[in-house]
């Protein structure tokens, strides 16, 4: 989906350095043209590929009307971490390469000229990590989602707390819950959209604690790592675990949407969730 926003054009979108991408779900080699027409989806076996921010905001929202908040906040190296690179190298890599201050942006847009704060992560910003920075943007986009009164929409992708920032990172979850506690006893609706992949640190926070929970097809969802979790129990652990369907069979996810259906989706639990928004143009 070719979409373009101001402040938005990373490296990745820019400069198209192939022509070819091999779906690894199903091998097959799909001309990156027409995969920006099916919206990032393998034709032929459905496999959904990750969205960066850019082109997720792109999908989602109304052209045109999104208006980005707090863009200039940016990671401070605390703790003075160093493994292979120093967290201030990792930093900057991942900032030429996405063209993203850090690994979320927020602020207001309309999907189907419904007005919503939005926050999307971008997994190809250090795994999506969360740090200080995301934290923060969470809790403000919830902040501003209640002061405007208008529905948050959070599209999860990440990896899990970043930990370059230690313990910094796991006081994000308790932030970010914490202000939306506040929106949810203010009554103003939360959906959480879980894109592949949506683990740890984020999946324990806010992303599982939408009013909806939506999540992408074969999202790998879940906190440790399926690995992790067999050797805590000592057992085998069932196909499919940590997919998006295993976690709608047992409750944790209310729906599956095909990317194709997203926008149009969200555009209809807003209208349930919120009375009294604009019907959609006909024509
Ligand atoms: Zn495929």
């Amino acid at each position: 989906m070719p979409v373009k926003f101001p402040g938005f054009r990373s490296r990745r979108e820019a400069v198209p350095d192939k022509l070819w991408t091999r779906c690894p779900s199903c091998s097959e080699q799909l001309f990156n043209k027409a995969l920006e027409k099916t919206l990032h989806v393998c034709p032929s076996c459905g496999h959904h590929f990750r969205l960066s921010s850019a082109l997720r905001l792109g999908l989602l929202l109304d052209p045109g009307s999104f208006e980005e908040r707090d863009p200039g906040l940016a990671a401070q190296d605390m703790l003075g971490f160093v493994d292979q690179k120093t967290y201030p190298d990792r930093l900057a890599a991942a900032q030429l390469a996405t063209g993203m201050r850090d690994a979320a942006v927020w602020g207001f847009g309309r999907i189907e000229e419904q007005r919503v704060a939005i926050l999307v992560m971008d997994f190809g910003f250090m795994g999506g990590s969360m740090g200080a920075v995301v934290g923060e943007k969470v809790a403000r986009a919830a902040e501003g989602a209640l002061a405007s009164r208008v529905p948050l929409i959070i599209v999860s992708a990440s990896g899990g707390a970043r930990m370059q920032e230690g313990t910094i990172a796991l006081m994000q979850l308790a932030k970010t819950m914490a202000a939306l506690e506040r929106l949810r006893a203010a009554h103003v609706p939360y959906v959480s959209v879980m894109s592949d992949p949506t683990t740890g640190g984020v999946f324990a926070s806010f992303a599982a604690m939408g009013d909806v929970n939506l999540a992408e097809p074969n999202a790998l969802i879940g906190f440790a790592g399926a690995r992790v979790g067999a050797g805590t129990i000592g057992q085998e652990l069932p196909p499919g675990f940590q997919r998006a369907e295993f976690l709608l069979r047992h409750g944790f996810v209310d729906r599956i949407v095909a990317r194709v259906d997203l926008r149009r989706e969200l555009a209809l639990l807003l209208r349930y969730l919120v009375p009294g928004q604009p019907e959609p143009a006909r024509g």
